[in-house]
């Protein structure tokens, strides 16, 4: 049985995953901004320096698992603590809590992304930059243009910028190379409280009703906690870096031929020049 940090415990599927865990005999330390274990508000930098620590500290310095579900929705008025929640408090607490995971034999991480990764158009190449640079109040200003629909980009590009953190991180030296697994998970729309807050708003609502779903319906939050406990299982011990859509259809709909794509000329043979035969299974260096 494992030490597990769930981020979001108090909620939807963060919640979910939580119960699940606990049930399973695992010990989960939840992150909330109420009803938790550690309570912090993960839209400041002293919040997130409070979970970051509070975890470890219960941990014991070991963490087998960490699940990043923290989040808030495109809302009027959200877009500021949206970028501070939804992508510093995912790596903030990642970067302080990776010597914990290196600890624990074949530690795995989910971090939630979402398909708004792909399914919103628009989004500009320099927010998502801003984010990965660190710098959210940039990533706020690149967007300010969209006047109404500035919450949805900032919403989209911190999930995407979420996604390209972790894809980039996985494979290096400090995570792939010290034994953590570490993906991400992109769901649809799932029936959370917080998708029952946009349902709630004429406004919201029609826009999230009309958006296509193949199957129909929405996802449900329990079986979204199901997949949380699966991508932290021996099952995902060869899951590294991918990005797990469960979104009832949306992305292939909109998308179908968009991926997989082949790999491009110059993303593969840079990188096969650099590589000696004898460092091709090796994790690749930072860069
Ligand atoms: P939810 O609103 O039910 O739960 C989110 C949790 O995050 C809440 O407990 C909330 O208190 C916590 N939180 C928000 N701001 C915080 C802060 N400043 N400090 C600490 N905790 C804070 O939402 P959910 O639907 O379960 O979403 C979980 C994750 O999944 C989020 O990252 C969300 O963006 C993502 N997501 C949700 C959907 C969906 O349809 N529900 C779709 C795609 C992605």
């Amino acid at each position: 049985m494992g030490v597990h940090a769930v981020t979001g415990s108090a909620s939807g599927m963060g919640k979910a995953a939580a119960d699940k865990l606990r049930s399973a005999g695992h010990t989960v330390i939840g992150v909330d901004i109420e009803e938790a274990d550690v309570t912090a508000d993960l839209a400041t930098p002293e919040g997130r320096r409070a979970a970051a620590n509070g975890v470890l500290q219960a941990a014991g310095g070991r963490l087998h698992g960490a699940v990043l579900a923290a989040g808030l929705a495109p809302a009027p008025g959200s877009g500021p603590r949206i970028a501070q929640v939804n992508y510093l408090g995912v790596v903030e607490l990642l970067e302080a809590w990776r010597p914990a995971l290196a600890a624990a034999d074949k530690a795995k991480v989910v971090a939630f992304s979402s398909n708004a990764t792909t399914t919103t158009p628009l989004v500009p190449r320099r927010t998502i930059t801003a984010f990965l640079d660190g710098d959210p109040e940039k990533a706020m200003r690149s967007v300010k243009h969209f006047g109404r629909a500035a919450p949805l980009m900032i919403y989209a590009a911190s999930k995407l910028a979420v996604s390209r953190w972790v894809r980039r991180h996985s494979v290096l030296p400090e995570w792939a190379g010290a034994g953590i697994r570490l993906n991400a998970l992109a769901p649809g729309a799932i029936r959370t409280p917080m998708i029952e807050r946009l349902l709630s708003s004429p406004a919201e609502s029609k826009a999230v009703e009309s958006f296509p779903v193949p199957i129909g319906g929405y996802g449900d939050t329990s079986q979204l906690g199901d997949w949380v406990v699966f991508m932290l299982s021996d099952a995902a011990d060869f899951l590294v870096g991918s990005v797990v859509f469960v979104d009832g259809g949306s992305d292939a709909y909109f998308r179908p031929d968009s991926w997989p794509r082949p790999g491009r000329l110059r993303e593969l043979a840079g990188y096969l020049r650099k590589l000696k035969p004898s460092d091709a299974r090796k994790p690749r260096a930072a860069p």
